[in-house]
């Protein structure tokens, strides 16, 4: 064992001096890989000083040499994907067809970002008043930020530092201690692809190198991705610093099943969208609300035995179509939902607790788990689970549907299955969600819209990449001008108007 995995600072790996640090598993065999450094305040400070030393420099690169690099950055991760796969399914247990997805989908926002130069292109208006030209500009922010989650340690940071980066920031990443090699590997290919040491660093830590970071005067803005009660402490500590903040918390996204839906096409969807990844994705389907009894017993009728056919094997195995949770505590809590569901009176259809896998009987799977006639009262029904659990709740009409789904505290995504454009148009109109499928289970935009979702799920004004990601990464400056032909003899009092 004894790998130990460090911090990145000035361009290369820096081992921890705060003598704290946090084992890291194999989910799949629960045996240790690691050991992970835990940043202390005057370390979190070496990597805003290494940033400071060269924010100037990295400001002032063109954005095309920006781009250029970025693009090199772009041809190592299509060359090294399998690499950065590997490493995710070996910390975080997912897949590695899953693993690679979401490196194609962080590798997607890095070719957006490579677009710099024509993404900060600024507005210019001529003779706004009698010879008088305005023109504004995006300019960076400095230093900013990025705190991730343990599910996406790839992809989530690349929402963040591909585009960062491209507007002129500095970037000092916190990845997730539960799976930190992905941030290494992603900081080791940007030095190699030429990015100048300090303006991308890594701190691998807990809460103590997250506060440090909030409190920096010299850290001008925080990404946050996580769960809901600390994407809200990061937002209101970061902004009571007079940060720039956007918090992306948890998620509870309902999937609503008219009865005019191919029934086999909302069962296939659904059961990628709750059971893959183990359903450990802010963007999991965890309810599926069916639309009359009928349509509510066929899916059930069609999803028992698919959910009882996946195939739970380590994320290596290529058959595999769901792999372990990630921590053992995390699985508890998982069962620990379970057990309540069951207690609240749910109907468990499908039951994954008690599965063991043979040579992995220490790993920390959980099987697919169905439950139906669940209530919005319930633990199940109003937390997120983020396992592989999928709740039915059964309504008798679409509009108590689409009631539903507003009626809960989170606004992450959403979809609807139907065949009927009048009613999937007004839904998409009506729900007070950040992201809408329609006939598509996991609407995640592409690199060049942005992600976010609304209500507890977001915290702050501005989405992640695509143009929104854009406008959070730069401030906003008008320069208006008039040369010496076109300015008037004598003082001018008056407010200017174009009188
Ligand atoms: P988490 O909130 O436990 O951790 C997220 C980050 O915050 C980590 O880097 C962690 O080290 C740090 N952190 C944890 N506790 C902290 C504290 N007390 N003070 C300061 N920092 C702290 O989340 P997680 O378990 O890693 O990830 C799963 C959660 O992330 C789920 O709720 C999921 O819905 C959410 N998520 C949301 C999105 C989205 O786009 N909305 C995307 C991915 C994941």
């Amino acid at each position: 064992m004894s790998n130990q995995l460090t911090h990145y600072i000035g361009g290369k790996r820096v081992a921890g001096k705060s003598g704290r640090s946090a084992a890291v598993f194999n989910p799949a065999t629960g045996a240790q890989s690691a050991t992970v450094d835990l940043a202390s305040k005057s370390e979190v400070r070496a990597a805003v000083e290494s940033a400071a030393a060269v924010r100037d420099e990295w400001a002032n690169t063109t954005p095309l040499r920006r781009a250029r690099i970025l693009n090199k950055f772009l041809g190592i991760l299509e060359e090294r994907a399998e690499e950065l796969a590997a490493a995710i399914t070996a910390e975080h247990g997912k897949v590695l067809s899953d693993a690679l997805g979401e490196v194609t989908r962080g590798i997607e926002v890095v070719e957006f970002a490579t677009g710099a130069p024509q993404l900060l292109k600024g507005e210019f208006t001529e003779n706004v008043g009698t010879k008088v030209d305005s023109h504004s500009v995006r300019q960076p922010l400095g230093i900013v930020a990025g705190i991730t989650p343990f599910n996406f340690p790839a992809m989530v940071p690349m929402w963040m530092f591909p585009v960062a980066l491209a507007c002129g920031n500095c970037f000092i990443l916190k990845p997730s201690e539960r799976d930190p090699s992905a941030s290494l590997l992603l900081a080791e290919w940007l030095t190699e692809a030429g990015l100048p040491d300090g303006v991308f660093n890594v701190v691998q830590g807990d809460k103590e190198a997250v506060d440090a970071l909030l409190f920096d005067p010299d850290v001008t803005a925080i990404s946050f991705v996580g769960s809901t009660p600390i994407a809200k402490y990061i937002y209101e500590t970061a902004t009571a610093q007079g940060k720039r903040c956007q918090a992306l918390g948890g998620a509870k996204n309902h999937m609503i099943i008219m009865p005019d839906a191919d029934m086999d096409q909302a069962v296939d969807a659904l059961m990628g969208a709750a059971y893959g990844s183990a359903g450990e994705r802010c963007m999991a389907i965890s309810v599926a609300v069916p639309v009359g009894k009928e349509t509510a017993d066929t899916l059930i009728e069609k999803l028992v035995p698919r959910i009882n056919e996946l195939h739970v094997a380590p994320g290596t195995d290529p058959k595999a179509e769901m792999g372990p949770l990630v921590t053992a505590a995390h699985r508890d809590k998982v069962l620990g939902l379970i057990d309540k569901g069951v207690e609240e009176g749910a109907k468990l259809v499908v039951d994954g607790r008690g599965i063991k896998l043979q040579g992995y009987e220490e790993g920390y799977f959980v099987g697919g788990t169905l439950f139906d006639d669940v209530t919005p009262d319930m633990s199940i029904y109003k937390e997120e689970i983020f396992g592989p659990v999928l709740s039915v709740v059964r309504t008798e009409d679409y509009e108590t549907a689409a009631n539903l789904v507003d009626s809960h505290e989170y606004g992450n995504g959403t979809a609807i299955f139907t065949r009927d454009g009048d009613t999937a148009r007004e839904f998409a109109a009506r729900t007070q969600t950040g992201m809408v499928g329609i006939n598509v289970p996991i609407p995640v935009p592409m690199a060049f819209h942005s992600f976010g979702g609304w209500k507890a799920s977001l915290f702050g004004d501005h989405h992640m990449h695509g143009p929104e990601g854009v406008r959070f990464y730069t401030k906003l400056k008008t320069i208006t001008s008039r040369w010496p032909t076109g300015i008037r003899k004598g003082a001018e009092f008056v407010m200017p108007t174009m009188k």
